[in-house]
């Protein structure tokens, strides 16, 4: 009943020629239908490729997003912003942005239900160091940053969340998670988030697993019962890559 989502993370690649023309090239393909399929990109591309992607297959996302709709927070760009523009995902709380630009679950959090707030989707990313994977103490992490993430997200809009399970070990590693492995954190995720509201929400919610997904292994985790789409990073920015992710989801 959960229809896959893929997504491109485009994280800090591309110049807006090079975004245009991906989106160019993309528009012209034939997309499955079975599948979501957006694109996040750098803040400075979006207004371009909203406008370039109208009537497209495919919806445009941006990779952070503050809670704040305005005021003095030099160097950042609203959700209230973003959301005005007319983007449709953005990603939250990804891994580079809790480790290298100190965001918090709080952060994250507020994040999270701005983006509703704004009818613009949330995209949560959530994983563990190879270091908690290591010593046994990931699903305590993972229940908690998910805990944290849906804290007064209402049950009708925690349906619309998509979870992005993103093991840090796996991201642009080129050492990805055994499929098996990926999909028992996105049953555990589930769980939890059953545990937070329901049945019915737990069986709604969309949850994509990233770290080093590409083409060769896409099928493989799609294959599994409680993973939902990927986030991609470095198989997202060639339009030949993409469309493979796509058709092999
Ligand atoms: P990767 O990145 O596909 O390059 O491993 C995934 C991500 O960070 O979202």
């Amino acid at each position: 009943m959960r229809k896959p989502i893929i997504l491109g993370n485009w994280k800090m690649h591309k110049t807006l020629g090079e975004a245009i023309e991906f989106i160019d090239e993309l528009k012209t393909r034939e997309l499955p239908k079975s599948v979501e399929a957006g694109i996040c990109a750098p803040f400075i591309h979006l207004s371009d490729l909203v406008a370039g992607s109208k009537d497209s297959d495919f919806g445009i996302g941006a990779e952070n997003g503050h809670y704040e709709d305005s005021g003095a927070f030099t160097g950042e760009v609203s959700i209230a912003s973003l959301a005005d523009l007319g983007v449709d995902y953005v990603i939250i709380g990804h891994s580079e942005r809790r480790q290298f630009f100190a965001e918090t679950d709080e952060a994250i959090n507020k994040k999270i239900l701005k983006s509703l707030e704004k009818n613009v989707v949330p995209v949560v990313c959530v994983g563990e160091s190879l270091e908690e994977r290591e010593d046994g103490s990931y699903e305590s992490l993972i229940k908690r940053q998910i805990e944290k993430a849906f804290m007064n997200v209402t049950e009708t809009d925690a349906s619309k969340v998509v979870v992005a399970y993103e093991p840090i070990w796996a991201i642009g590693t080129g050492k990805s998670a055994t499929s098996k492995d990926a999909n028992d954190m996105c049953k555990f995720i589930r769980e939890t988030i059953k545990e937070l509201y329901s049945d019915s929400v737990a069986e709604a919610v969309r949850i994509q697993y990233g770290g080093s997904v590409k083409p060769e292994n896409i099928t493989e985790y799609m294959a599994e019962a409680d993973i939902d789409g990927a986030l991609v990073g470095g198989a997202s920015l060639e339009v030949d890559g993409f469309i493979a992710l796509l058709e092999g989801a």
